[in-house]
Parts: structure tokens; sequence; C-alpha cells
């Protein structure tokens, strides 16, 4: 029986980071914590041999087995339970993605509490230069100059600095205990918890701008109901100022006391983005993105917990942040990839803020130029207030893309002359080029010019990747490098050359036919060192005439307002790939890119290579536009029966070993379609089929696809797939994962 009250129960059923979706009782420990037991209070447990944290998920007098075999947990960890909207979140991704409760607490807590530190009571380290300190020079510094210089930094802050700004400037712990022993300094802990809270009164540091009037009335629209669960899709072109909408939007809702949650995709959470915020609010502005350290994130999402943080910026994992008193959630760049987590629990960051809202029932804006097609499906039908954005703040329209046919003509470096020559005049004009071509290295493969030989990786159906700067063949899929041969492995021939051009060769391309203008080359690779991509981006916002040659980290967000000239060097890679989105999604990448284009002074251009000039869906989408490209990806949906008309979830099986694989899926599928066809119509289940990469990292890959018109129905079928396959004694030899809603098949 469940015991509401939850004070004295005898049995705790404790959520425990395993694969296994269910949950594990345990007795209380000796002492229950203050305020009694409560589901939603860590506890350390032992499980198998291991120690583990768990979460008290529910509180019962009696367990299906005898008490007395029941082992006790160790200790609880929280002398009150984690914040309940995190709670309710959690328990509903794990519902809904159908992944084990404990694994999705885990997941969705910062790596200390996973790790058990408290959460309650902690402390800030803080040193401070002690009276004596300040009156003499102290002799014993002559001979230690980094004490010396340490103390001297002190003495400039009176009121004390916290460890970890001590340790950034390249300080020792050794120096600072040093120094406590000479008595010059002193160390004192103050709670994290008490930090100030924001004043009252004086949000803005400077002013908003005045809205253009559709951003005033999106404004409005959103205004209207900030009490109440109100989804709206901000559907502005590229350089609208959606921006200054969210801004406003948090201003108006952090003033009524509240907290905003905005979402940005991986490669938009920048420097600058930041700035842009911190900028205009004086309120702080609480940032989660994979830089922070591991305190850091705990601060952070403590601040978000206790209400301390009125805004909080994060990507994808931000949407796991608690919040005291949540007042709206935007998703920045809605239909873009990066929200939604590919491994493990396979969560859609955007899916869960629609879920979240409601909860909260709080407006949601989910803003892009670029609708996914499930969100552009809502707004259509009505779910969704469809605010539109059509004009840009700034004078020029985006730009048309003009497509560029290079059947037969001669490249350099994947250029053709047309487009050399409409780079050269916007050089001596004094603008900036971009040129976006979306595979990094030198080549995407080499070919033996004797034999057709091609590198391929021993472990993927892949080609591997043409490096120069390091010199190397690297697969994309697994990492797997070796050395460029000399000879073709199969023939002996030394004709081995370059097939096709990635970043690398382009660069050095445009490096010999424009040396008078500096080439930055901006991809992976190229920015793998920390604030290098930054330190480029301020360089071209000087604006000098250069050329920028990269991969999609480039496209997305970024105001690169001296570029009135950008080149995709390829558009056909998506057109014809055989996922049912890639389409939208090379839609939606192409108009970011193009949106780089005339973003201040001077209109843009934008061309577009492609072989297939005469595609009806790249027509389109030059002629007319993303919107009526959407429109008829939708009719195409509709009529193939796929999302999102349809719901879809996708069963993904591998082992080293193909018979293996291939056994489990049979076997999985035999079991589903029985349980199938004794429930009647309702879901369908197709394959099993190999994997688009069938083997990826020496193991094979096969996926089982289930499809239903009622979400409900597809639910209980991948409900009842899991439990079968936790209990198949195939499935041990043999890797599997659900993926509901799966991006990519
Ligand atoms: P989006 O997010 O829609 O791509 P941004 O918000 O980045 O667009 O805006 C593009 C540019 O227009 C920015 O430089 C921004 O400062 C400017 N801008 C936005 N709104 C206004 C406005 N109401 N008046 C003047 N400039 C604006
Ligand atoms: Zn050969
Ligand atoms: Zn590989």
């Amino acid at each position: 029986m469940l015991d509401s009250s939850c004070s004295i129960p005898r049995v705790l059923r404790v959520a425990i980071p395993t694969p296994l979706r269910r949950l594990f009782d345990y007795r209380p420990s000796q002492t229950p914590p203050p305020g009694g037991w409560q589901p939603g209070i860590r506890v350390r447990v032992t499980f198998g041999r291991r120690q583990m944290v768990g979460v008290v998920e529910s509180c019962h007098q009696d367990s299906d087995l005898p008490l007395a075999k029941l082992k006790a947990v160790e200790e609880w960890l929280d002398a009150t339970p984690l914040p309940a909207d995190w709670l309710w979140l959690c328990r509903f991704t794990a519902r809904y993605y159908q992944h084990s409760l404990g694994d999705t607490l885990h997941q969705a807590m910062p790596v200390l509490l996973r790790q058990g530190r408290p959460l309650a009571g902690r402390v800030r380290e803080q040193w401070q230069a002690t009276d004596k300190s300040r009156h003499k020079d102290d002799e014993r510094l002559k001979r230690a100059p980094r004490q010396a210089e340490l103390l001297a930094m002190l003495c400039q802050h009176p009121h004390g600095l916290p460890t970890q700004a001590i340790l950034a400037q390249s300080f020792t712990r050794e120096q600072l205990l040093a120094l406590v022993e000479k008595g010059l300094i002193q160390r004192h802990e103050t709670p994290v918890a008490a930090s100030p809270q924001p004043a009252s009164g004086h949000l803005l540091a400077e002013p908003s701008l005045p809205l253009k009037q559709e951003q005033a009335a999106a404004l409005a629209a959103i205004h209207e109901r900030l009490d109440h669960f109100h989804p709206c899709l901000l559907h502005g072109v590229t350089g609208s100022g959606k921006t200054e909408v969210y801004l406003q939007l948090i201003e108006a809702v952090v003033n009524r006391g509240r907290q905003a949650l905005l979402l940005v995709p991986e490669i938009g959470l920048t420097p600058q983005t930041l700035a842009r915020f911190r900028q205009r609010f004086q309120v702080p502005v609480v940032a989660l993105h994979s830089g922070l350290t591991d305190n850091e994130r705990l601060d952070a999402w403590e601040a978000a917990a206790s209400g301390r943080a009125p805004i909080v910026i994060g990507t994808r994992s931000a949407i796991f942040t608690p919040l005291s008193r949540p007042g709206v959630i935007i998703v920045d760049e809605e239909h873009d990839g990066s929200f939604k987590q590919q491994e493990g629990l396979r969560y859609h960051a955007r899916d869960l803020a629609v879920a979240r809202a409601h909860h909260h029932g709080i407006p949601l804006v989910l803003g892009t130029a670029t609708p996914s097609l499930e969100s552009l499906h809502h707004a259509r039908s009505g779910a969704y207030r469809h605010l539109r954005l059509t004009q840009r703040a700034s004078r020029h329209a985006p730009a048309k893309l003009e497509l560029v046919d290079l059947r037969g003509r001669p490249r350099q470096g994947g250029l053709i002359p047309p487009v050399l020559e409409a780079i050269q005049g916007t050089l001596d004009a004094g603008h900036q080029v971009l040129v976006f071509i979306n595979r990094r290295g030198f080549a995407p493969t080499l070919a033996c010019h004797a034999c057709g030989w091609l590198a391929d990786c021993d472990h993927c159906d892949a080609r591997m990747t043409l490096h120069r700067q390091p010199p190397v063949l690297a697969c994309h899929h697994c990492d797997k490098r070796r050395p460029i041969p000399g000879i073709c492995p199969a023939c002996g021939s030394g004709d081995l050359r370059p097939l096709g051009s990635g970043t690398e060769r382009t660069e050095e391309t445009l490096a010999a036919l424009f040396p008078r203008v500096p080439v930055h080359r901006i991809d992976r690779d190229s920015t793998r060192r920390r604030d290098a991509f930054e330190a480029i981006l301020t360089e071209v916002k000087r604006g000098e005439p250069c050329l920028l040659v990269g991969t999609q980290m480039l496209a997305k967000g970024h105001h690169l307002p001296h570029v009135t000239l950008v080149v995709v060097v390829n558009a056909d890679a998506g057109l014809y790939a055989s996922d049912f989105r890639a389409l939208e999604h090379s839609a939606q990448l192409l108009i970011q890119v193009a949106g780089r284009a005339g973003r201040s002074s001077h209109p843009g251009r934008v061309l577009v290579q492609t072989l297939h000039d005469d595609d009806p869906h790249l027509r389109l989408l030059a002629e007319t536009g993303y919107d009526a490209l959407a429109e008829q990806l939708l009719t195409e949906r509709h009529a193939a029966g796929l999302p999102p008309f349809r719901f879809l979830a996708l069963l993904r099986l591998e082992s080293p070993r193909e018979e293996a694989a291939n056994a489990l899926a049979s076997a999985a599928s035999a079991a589903l379609r029985e349980w199938l066809q004794a429930r009647g119509p309702g879901v369908d289940c197709l394959g099993p089929v190999p994997a688009p990469m069938e083997r990826r990292q020496n193991r094979y890959h096969l996926q089982l696809m289930l499809a239903s018109n009622k979400r409900s129905q597809l639910h209980e079928a991948c409900a009842q797939l899991t439990a079968w396959l936790e209990a198949a004694p195939e499935a041990r030899k043999a890797r599997w994962s659900l993926d509901i809603d799966p991006q990519t098949l």
C-alpha cells in the first residue's frame, strides 16, 4: 500500500541508473531524513556489488519480496526532495521515450549530484587578505614571487576571491595554503545559496529597440496569454529580429517575477549570443554549455532551481533545468537537429519543451526561419499560434537562391568559372564571401585512376576522408585513421588522386586564386582549439575583404554583416539521400546559409552550385522559397503516410556478429507481429531491414520500424516490444535500443 505521508515507510522503491526499466525495493536506513522519507530524495544504495546513487520514487509498507531479503539503503543524500518540476519532467521523459527512469534521472542531473554530492548547504570557498598583509612588505615573500603576486591580487579584492577565480589565474592551492600559513590571507566559506537576490527595479542595462510593426504584433500576441499554456511558432525570415522579440518577451516575464528558459542549438550558444543577452539585462543570465566545470554546472542548476537565476540559456540538455518560477520557454532555431539526442536517452528537447510548458501552463515560443514540418503542421492545424515576421529588420530582403548548373564545367576546388568571377567581383568591391561546403577534410576520398580502387574503411561501409592538415585518411564514422598510401594498395599504380572537394581543398584553391585576401576555414578541425572560432569571427567582423570557407558551423545564427556573397559548393547531397527527412533538412540548411548574405547595408547574393538545376524541389525552394517547399513536402509526407501525419518508432539492433543481430531482429519482429495480430489493426511493423550503413565500427546494424496513426497505440506496442526484449535470452547476444520519433532512419 502506498503510504501518502511516507514518513515511516517499511519499503522504499528506488530508481537506479541501470538500463532496466524497473524500480528496486530497499528498506529505509536507520535514521530517516529530517523531513521524513519522500519521493525525490537521493539515496546511496548497494546494487549488485556496486554503490550507486538512486532516487526514491515511492514509499510503501510492503514489497513483492520478503522484507527480510531487502537490503537497507546506505544513507540519504538530500534532506528534502529534488525539485518537483524536474522530477515531473524526468518521469514524463522516461515514460514517453520508454527509457529506464533511473537512467533518465541520472542523465538529467548535474554530474556532481550523480556522484552523491549534497545539494543543500553547499559552500563556496573564498580567500581574503588579512589586515597583517596590508601593513608591511613581508620579507618571507622575497623568494616566493608567485605568492607575492597572489597576495597583491587578493589585496585588490578586499571582499575576497573564490578559489576557482584564483586557480584560473594559474595560481595553485599550495601557494594559497602557504600564504595562510604565513598569516597573510585567510580562507572562509560562504553558503552558495546566500548569493544576493537579483535587485528588483533595474532589469535592463540598455534600452530595448523600438519594435517593427510585425515584431510588435508577435510580441503582443504572445503577451496576451502569459498565464496559460500558449504554444507559438515564431516564423520569421532570417534577420527579421526574432531575437529582439525574445529579449522583450523575457523582459516582460522577468518583470512579473518569473523565470525564462531559452534553448539554443549546439552551434548557437556562442559568446556572442550570450553577450547580447548579458548586455541587455542587468540580472544574471545563467548559461549552460559544455565549457562549464562540474561545480559551475551545479551552481547554475541550483540557481535556477532556487529561482535566483531569472534567465537561463542552454543547449539541448538545459531542458532539464529545474525552475521554481517558470514563466516562458523559448526554443530558438526549433528545427535544428541538435535538439535531438542521438544516443542513450534519445529525447527531443523541443518536444519536451512543449510538454513542459503545458505542464507549467506557460507560453512556449518556437522560433525559426525554416520551421520543422512537425511544428508547421501544428501551426496549420491551429494547435500552435502562427506568428510571422516577413520583413528583415535591415533594409534588404533575404537574397534569392540562384541555381548554377555544374554539369560539364571545369571545377577548381569544387568551384566553376562564373562563380569564381563572382567571388572576384565581391572582393574587388571590398566585401566578404562565404563559401559553404558541408564536408570537412581535403577530399571525400582517395581514388586510384588505374584500377578504380577507393579508400574504404575496414570497419564501416564508408569511404575514408582524405585530410591534408595533418595528412591522414580518416573515417568520419568510426574515427579510424591510417596513413595515406604512396601507391595503390590494389594494383600498385602511383596514380592516386583525391576525389571531390572538402573544406581543406577549397581553402587551398581559394588561397591560391585570391592571394591578396585572407582565407579563413571554419570546421570542426580548424576550431578544435577553444576560442579559435571566436578569434576568426572577431577578425571577420572588422570588415576587411576576406573569404570564409566552412561547414554548417558557419551557417547558423552568426551575424556576419560584411558578407554579401554566399556560395554553396554543392547542394545535391541532401536531395537524393535515402532518409525521408533529408530534403527538409537540406532545405533548412540552404536557407540558413543563404541568410548569412546581405545582413546590413549591402544587398546579398547566393549562388547554389548543383548537378540537378532542374530538380523540382530545388527549383521550388529557389524560386518560391522555403514555405512553398515545406507545403509541398507536407503534401508528400501525407501521401506517403510519414510524420507528422503518422508516428514512428525505430528499434535499432547491433552486434559484432551478423547472425546474432539477425537472430534477435527476427525473433523480436515475430514476437511483436504475433502480439499485433492479436490486438487488431492500428500499428504497422516494417522490417527488420539492414540499417542505411549496415556495418559501422565493425558492428552489424539492423532496424525494425513501427508506425501508427495513434500515439497511444504506438506506445503500447513499444512497451510490449521492450518488455519482450528485456526478458528474451536472444537479447543478451546483441544490443538494442528504441528510438521514439526518430529523426533519421
Ligand atoms: P533573427 O534572430 O530573426 O535572425 P536578429 O534578432 O538577429 O534576427 O536581428 C537581425 C538584426 O536586426 C540584428 O542586428 C538586430 O539588432 C537588428 N534588429 C532587430 N530588431 C530590430 C528593430 N526593431 N529595430 C532595429 N534593428 C533591429
Ligand atoms: Zn589501383
Ligand atoms: Zn569507419
